[in-house]
């Protein structure tokens, strides 16, 4: 057969070497900061919570999420510690970290978790195409039309988050708290949980702003709190931050370093490049080296000079 290896390995080396290289400077690209200059932030105030779960049901309804198993205002759900699922971006969780009353009962603590909205957000760097996308009003937003499924958003998160509807066959989509994205796009709009919590104890506004709060708070009255934000510097920071009383360790909160962690998914992204993006690579730059190859033999085009360089 008349093939000239040396036209063929120069032709697909080209193409190889073109892509990889366009690949690794998009990786490269890929960890820059995204924190967003002046985001949105909810300040959670965790000595405030009474445990109501009025934010879970107001998220419920301006999601439009199914109905839960067990109604809102049914206590009995606080027996079991909850994660954030595909049909409830938001849950409270009840704790005792210790402290009691006058009667010496366990006095509790209650949480609600949701996605952070980090700064530098990890699973924004684990999604190869860009189905995750941090915002400069904070919020952390997916783009189902982007998502292949590959979920390496969900092993990504540091907080565990986002959730996964393996109960759709046909259209499985990544689901977790959208920080009411077009809520807050509004002038003067303000997410669902934030809005309706009885006491008060979700403060929304620029992230600055409520972090002075935060440390305000935590200044005037350090018998009240302990001394720390958590979310300030979490992983980079985040978008929604908490105080309380307790160390948060005892109400369910992660020790996580103050460097963000886009380190996890870009490993992730340059192990595929390494094991799955490369050899996909090599046999499209292959194909497209054969298809040249045949297309000048089709039309006559003259190849004897790699032909007889190949011969040398
Ligand atoms: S609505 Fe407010 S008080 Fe009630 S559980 Fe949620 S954060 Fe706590
Ligand atoms: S908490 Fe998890 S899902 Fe939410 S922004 Fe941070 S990394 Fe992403
Ligand atoms: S910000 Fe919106 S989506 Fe997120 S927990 Fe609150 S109500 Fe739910």
């Amino acid at each position: 057969m008349n093939i000239s290896r040396r036209f063929f390995m120069k032709t697909s080396a080209v193409a190889v070497g073109g892509a990889v290289s366009a690949k690794a400077g998009t990786a490269k690209a890929e960890s820059r900061s995204r924190a967003p200059a002046d985001p949105f932030g909810c300040l959670v105030d965790l000595t405030q919570c009474v445990g109501c779960r009025k934010c879970e049901q107001a998220c419920n309804e301006v999601n439009h999420l199914p109905e839960p198993k067990v109604a809102f205002d049914d206590s009995r759900v606080l027996d079991c510690k909850r994660r954030p699922d595909q049909n409830a971006f938001t849950v409270v969780n009840r704790y005792y970290p210790g402290k009691k009353d006058e009667q010496n009962r366990l006095i509790p603590a209650y949480a609600k978790i949701q996605c952070m909205h980090c700064q530098d957000p990890a699973c924004v760097s684990a999604c190869i195409v860009g189905a995750l996308t941090k915002q400069e009003n904070g919020a952390v937003i997916y783009d189902k039309s982007k998502c292949i499924g590959c979920r390496y958003c969900m092993v990504a998160c540091p907080f565990g988050i986002p959730a996964y509807e393996y109960d759709q066959p046909f259209t499985p989509e990544v689901r977790k708290c959208t920080y009411c994205f077009e809520r807050i796009s509004k002038e003067g709009g303000k997410p669902g949980c934030a809005s309706v919590c009885p006491v008060e104890a979700i403060t929304f506004g620029k992230r600055d702003t409520v972090l002075a709060l935060a440390k305000d708070k935590i200044k005037k009255d350090p018998g009240r709190y302990i001394n720390k934000v958590y979310g300030e510097e979490e992983v980079g920071g985040a978008s929604w931050m908490y105080i309380s009383e307790h160390p948060f360790e005892k109400l369910g909160f992660l020790t996580l370093p103050k460097k963000p962690l886009p380190t996890l998914p870009e490993t992730i992204q340059h192990t595929m490049f390494k094991f799955l993006w490369a050899p996909i690579t090599l046999f499209a730059a292959l194909a497209g080296g054969m298809w040249v190859f045949n297309r000048r033999q089709m039309t006559g085009e003259d190849i004897s000079e790699e032909r007889g360089a190949d011969n040398e």
